[in-house]
């Protein structure tokens, strides 16, 4: 049962000190109830209480983190079942399988995937996550050699070894070193054994299940044997069975507080389909739908791109505006008789119109001013974006010493701060741009300095 504020408050030392970042300790104390700080945070509180806080205000579904500490692939800890509600805290892991009997220009064409497959998009870089090496042939040696093989390929994969054995998995482990991988899979018959398994080895375990109850069996007995690190399979191989059972735990594990269930899921659409595309329209409805991480049989820039994209939406934090950082951006490769437009920090905007002027070609400065992620006319009627402002980031910016002319085009929706601005910018030439970015391209090719 979770703990309220005022009961998580008559724990805390209250010295109202603000060491932990929080002024005073009541609204600690309602943060951490909220889930939005960790109790570790208040250095006053002893282990004992931090443990008694820490399980009763941890999140339903339990966060589980893969590979080395300093950057870990983190996954699960998850509150709620829509994300208006509040927010989906850690994206789905995508990863691609590898496996002992995949001849080796296979793997090396996964594994160089892995790696180049990677897109700038409004300031976030995606990429896949997860390299999964099955040990098909149930050969230690040759499945210790293929996670070394995969672990020196991509530098920043992070692993999942799945075999049925607990000593193979165990040997691959210790080659990883302290790029902790995620153990596959526990069933009934050998959870002690893979217990053992990720004891020894300091790792999560996921647990391989026949159907959802037999999952529940399996982490029960887990639990059990005192493992707190677990992802879950249900053994769903059909698009329909996993988005039911992803769902039905997911809702088990907030609405009810079923701890058996309360762990991230694994799925596998490389198990479900023989076809790329439909392959990548199941994991699209997984990403969706509660899955953990996301497994496929191969990586390809026209199926994995919407899965990006799909992923950055549903897991963007709908209370905070997508931002991007106030800067000058070179695009095209601009010299000093290149024009200069200026616009907003909401990253939106800044993805459409640096868009626009990429596809016109010509080499433009683009200086994005830092408007708290408001867009070009909500900035300005907030008196975010006003002449002062503009003026201030201008002579910080340095854009003067990049270019010979003094010409600086503005949103045409702030025509009318055309005159402020020129009695702010004395020195430059105020000329108002499209307002549509689509219109753009068409503007930056006719434009010439006028001075
Ligand atoms: S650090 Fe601890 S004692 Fe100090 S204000 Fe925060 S919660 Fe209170």
């Amino acid at each position: 049962m979770a703990l309220t504020g005022i009961q998580i408050l008559k724990m805390l030392p209250k010295k109202n000190c603000g060491e932990c970042a929080i002024p005073t300790c009541l609204a600690f104390a309602m943060k951490v109830a909220a889930g939005q700080s960790e109790i570790g945070e208040c250095p006053y509180v002893s282990d004992e209480v931090k443990e008694q806080i820490g399980e009763a205000s941890a999140p339903p579904i339990r966060t589980i983190k893969i590979g080395s500490a300093d950057a870990p692939f983190t996954m699960g800890g998850e509150t709620c079942l829509y994300r208006h509600e509040k927010r989906f805290e850690n994206q789905t892991g995508l990863g691609v399988l590898v496996t002992t009997e995949m001849a080796d220009a296979d793997v090396d064409g996964r594994v160089e995937r892995f790696n180049s497959l990677r897109y700038d998009r409004v300031g976030v870089e995606m990429k896949a996550d997860l390299i999964a090496v099955k040990d098909t042939k149930s050969d230690e040696a040759s499945f210790v050699a293929l996670t070394k093989k995969v672990l020196e390929g991509a530098k920043d994969a992070k692993l999942i070894l799945i075999s049925d054995s607990a000593a193979h998995l165990t040997a691959a482990a210790e080659a990883c070193g302290d790029r902790k991988p995620l153990l596959y899979g526990a069933t009934l018959d050998n959870a002690s054994e893979m217990a053992g398994a990720a004891k020894e080895t300091g790792c999560a375990l996921a647990v391989k299940g026949a159907n959802l109850d037999n999952t529940v069996e399996i982490t029960e007995k887990l639990l059990g044997e005192g493992l707190k690190d677990l992802a879950i399979d249900t053994g769903a191989r059909t698009i329909r069975a996993s988005l039911e059972d992803n769902i039905v735990a997911r809702k088990a594990a907030v609405t009810k507080k079923f701890k058996p269930l309360g762990f991230p899921t694994v799925n596998f659409p490389c198990e479900m389909t023989d076809d790329p595309l439909m392959e990548s329209m199941i994991a699209s409805v997984l990403i969706a739908k509660y899955a953990g991480i996301i497994i496929l049989s191969d990586l390809q820039g026209d199926t994995l791109f919407p899965l990006f994209l799909e992923r950055l939406n549903i897991f963007t934090d709908p209370q905070r505006p997508m931002v991007v950082e106030e800067d000058i951006y070179p695009v095209n490769g601009p010299d000093e008789n290149s024009p200069v437009i200026i616009t907003c920090n909401f990253s939106l905007t800044y993805f459409i119109v640096s868009g626009e002027v990429e596809s016109s070609k010509v080499p433009t400065w683009l200086l994005i001013k830092d408007t708290e992620g408001l867009s070009v006319l909500t900035a300005w009627a907030a008196g975010k974006f006003g002449a002062d402002m503009i003026a201030q980031f201008m002579k910080k910016s340095g854009i003067a010493d990049k270019v010979k002319h003094r010409d600086l085009i503005i949103p045409g929706y702030l025509a009318s701060m055309k005159g402020e601005l020129e009695e702010e910018l004395p020195d430059w030439t105020i000329l108002i741009g499209p307002r549509e970015a689509g219109h753009l391209p068409a503007f930056l090719k006719e434009w010439k300095p006028a001075n």
